[in-house]
Formats: C-alpha cells, sequence, structure tokens
C-alpha cells in the first residue's frame, strides 16, 4: 500500500514533488517537516517523530524509522533523497581515536577522526576536501582544493562518528581538511546545526572553528550571535617565515590579524586559541620565540604548542620535544596560558590529510 498514491495530490504536492526529489531530507528543518507531513497527510506529531530519528536516533534509512508508518516511510523513500557517507577507511589507534575516509555520493572523500576521553567524545571534522591555501607544512594544503563542503556534509561526519561509536558527541572542531572560513556560510550553517537544542545540542563552547586567519571572515565571525569558539594558526609572529609557511594568507598581516583577533576580543570576550606547530629550525629559533611573545602577551588568549607532524617527503620537520618546552616555559613566564598538545593517535596518520595522501600514494603506486 502507498500512501502518496492513495491521496490525490494537491497542487502544491505536486510542486513539493517536483523540487524536492534531490534534496536531502536531513536539510530539513522541523517547521519544513511540519509542513511536509501535513501535504502528506499525516498528523503534525509526525513531524517531531521524522526529526528525532534524522537528528536525535541518528539513523540512516527511513526504513530504520520504524514507529513510523510504513506508507509513509515509503511516501518518503519516494520524494525525498537520504544520503550518508560511505566509509571507505577506518583506522583503530592505540589511543583509541579512530580515524575514518568517508565518501559522499559524487565520489568526493574527506577525513574524519573520533577520539574519545573518559565520557567524552570529540570529533574532528573537514569543512572542504583539500584545500587552496597551500600551507608547507600540511598534506592538504599541499594537494590543492577539490571542493567546498555543504553543512549536511559536515554535519554527517558526526553523525557517522556518533553511529560508530554509539555514544553522544560531546565537542566538535572544525580542523580536518580544509579552510572552514573559506567556506563560511556552510561552516555556520553546520555550527548551528550541531547547536541546535532539538537536534545534537552540542554547546556553542564545545564547536571550534580553527582557521589560518581569513581577516573579513574573522570578523564576520565575530559577529554571530553564538558562543563557538574560534582558534586561529599562527605557526609564526614573523612575517616573512609565515609567508612562506602560510602563501595563502600573505595577504593578511600579522599586523592586521591582531588588530582583528583584538576586535574579537573585545566583542565577545572570548578567548581565542593559538595554533603553533613547532618546526625545527623554522619556527622554534629565539626570534621566534620572542616574537610569539610579543604577538601575545597582554592579551586573552591560549596558545597551543603541537611537535609538527611528519609528513613523507617533506624537508620540514619536527622541533625536538625540549625546544616546546622551553617555548612553554618561556610563554608561561610572559603570562601566556600554554598547552603542549601532543598528536591523538598518530600511529594512524592522524594529521590532517596524512590518510588520505597514502591512499592516494598506494593508488599511484599499484597503477
Ligand atoms: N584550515 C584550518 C583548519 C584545518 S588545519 C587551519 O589551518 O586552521 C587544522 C590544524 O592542523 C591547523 O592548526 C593546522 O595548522 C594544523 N596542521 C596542519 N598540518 C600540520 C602538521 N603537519 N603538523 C601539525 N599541525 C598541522
Ligand atoms: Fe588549509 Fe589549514 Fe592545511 Fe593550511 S593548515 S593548507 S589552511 S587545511
Amino acid at each position: 500500500m502507498h500512501l502518496g498514491r492513495l491521496i490525490a495530490p494537491s497542487p502544491e504536492r505536486r510542486q513539493m514533488e517536483r523540487t524536492n526529489r534531490s534534496r536531502d531530507i536531513r536539510t530539513y528543518s522541523l517547521d519544513e517537516l511540519t509542513e511536509l507531513v501535513k501535504e502528506l497527510g499525516q498528523p503534525g506529531f509526525r513531524a517531531k517523530q521524522l526529526h528525532e530519528w534524522l537528528h536525535v536516533k541518528n539513523v540512516c534509512s527511513f526504513s530504520d524509522m520504524t514507529n513510523l508508518p510504513k506508507a509513509l516511510r515509503e511516501s518518503l523513500e519516494d520524494h525525498f533523497s537520504f544520503k550518508v557517507p560511505t566509509e571507505i577507511v577506518k583506522q583503530v589507534s592505540k589511543d583509541g581515536s579512530r580515524k575514518y575516509l568517508l565518501q559522499f555520493s559524487d565520489g568526493v572523500s574527506v577525513e574524519t577522526v573520533g577520539m574519545p576521553n573518559r565520557n567524552k567524545l570529540a570529533v574532528c571534522i573537514s569543512t572542504q576536501a583539500g584545500c587552496a591555501m597551500g600551507c608547507a607544512f600540511c598534506a592538504t594544503g599541499l594537494a590543492g582544493l577539490t571542493r567546498s563542503l555543504t553543512a549536511q556534509e559536515m554535519v554527517d561526519q558526526v553523525l557517522h562518528v556518533a553511529r560508530d561509536f554509539g555514544e553522544r558527541v560531546t565537542s566538535v572542531v572544525f580542523m580536518g581538511q580544509g579552510e572552514p572560513l573559506a567556506n563560511f556560510d556552510a561552516t555556520v550553517e553546520a555550527l548551528r546545526i550541531l547547536n541546535d537544542p532539538n537536534g545534537l545540542a552540542i554547546g556553542a563552547r564545545h564547536l571550534t572553528v580553527s582557521t589560518c586567519g581569513i581577516i573579513p571572515n574573522i570578523r564576520r565571525f565575530a559577529e554571530l550571535p553564538e558562543q563557538f569558539t574560534l582558534a586561529i594558526s599562527l605557526h609564526s609572529a614573523i612575517q616573512p617565515t609565515r609567508n612562506k609557511l602560510m602563501p595563502g594568507v600573505k595577504k593578511y598581516t600579522l599586523l592586521r590579524l591582531h588588530e582583528a583577533i583584538q576586535e574579537y576580543v573585545e566583542k565577545t570576550g572570548r578567548r581565542p586559541t593559538y595554533e603553533f606547530a613547532m618546526i625545527e629550525g623554522i619556527n622554534d629559533t629565539n626570534p621566534e620565540m620572542q616574537a610569539l611573545i610579543d604577538f601575545c602577551a597582554g592579551t586573552l588568549c591560549h596558545v597551543n604548542l603541537i611537535q609538527l607532524n611528519d609528513i613523507a617527503d617533506s624537508p620540514l620537520k619536527p622541533s625536538p620535544i625540549e625546544k616546546v618546552e622551553t617555548l612553554q616555559r618561556r610563554l608561561t613566564m610572559h603570562g601566556v596560558e600554554t598547552t603542549i598538545r601532543n598528536s591523538r593517535g598518530s600511529d594512524i596518520d592522524a594529521a590532517c590529510g596524512q590518510l588520505k595522501q597514502r591512499r592516494i600514494l598506494k593508488k599511484h603506486l599499484s597503477e
């Protein structure tokens, strides 16, 4: 029995059929779902049930929605797409983190990492397939940009990890492949979906966007009413070094970046994080350390130091841990809060872009 064929279609219904067949059901808000179930001749409470299956119970097909009438499920199946990404690779680290290569329906794939910690589950998602910014130390940057992701594709990565761990995701960092602020609208849409109290309900402060420093969009980010967290990839506070390491943001000078961040702090009262990957002989010298201290001292910020993740065939090497500890001590002495981060899952190609790079390499070798 097929509900859709039992009801004579209204003009609105016909219009819906024409326009919606390709739209993914998960992109509908609760209000839109309410309209939609009305159109399908169903009572309003079905919209809430549908919304719950999609965004709270996190199922991957209409047939899993067992409290909806079969006819409604079939009708939805006929009229809406419901595309979840396919897991092509999963690596499990000794420390419990899991790294996935997920493929979307057009064949494009991205990396996602799930990092459990006691009763918490953090997820690192990609915002683009590849990246156009070309940072010299980044496997993703070296490969260039394939395309930006949609908000739903970002959310899908979180849902995939939640499903795989069978746990609630407690925080999300937008620190996988791609530059979130070069895909601003989709990133903000994804942040809002993840933050939605009727959906995954992840607190805004537990949603962190990391940027290489696209100044106009840092300003737009500061205007958002939600308390989302901002991280900035700094990697050097000396202009010529930063230009070499991060050529894609050359035009956004450190001086202007500093100004934009101070405006962000004034507007939001929030503490930004600076990411600083330490590279031997490049940004771990005395003048580099002093420049970083000058950039941070007296401002509201938190510095994350990380030893560079080695990239195959790259001349850039991680600084010795002693240098990282020296920089932490010096920053702390100047009142700058500093944490040394160890890369989670370093035994599973955890640095961004590495899993994908390895697959591409393997493919080339086997051709
Ligand atoms: N494009 C954004 C977010 C993705 S990159 C940005 O650049 O901030 C996420 C973080 O990983 C950034 O801080 C980036 O600088 C860092 N990163 C990239 N390659 C790395 C490597 N080989 N070792 C350590 N950190 C790296
Ligand atoms: Fe892009 Fe970030 Fe990698 Fe730079 S570090 S190339 S901005 S993903």
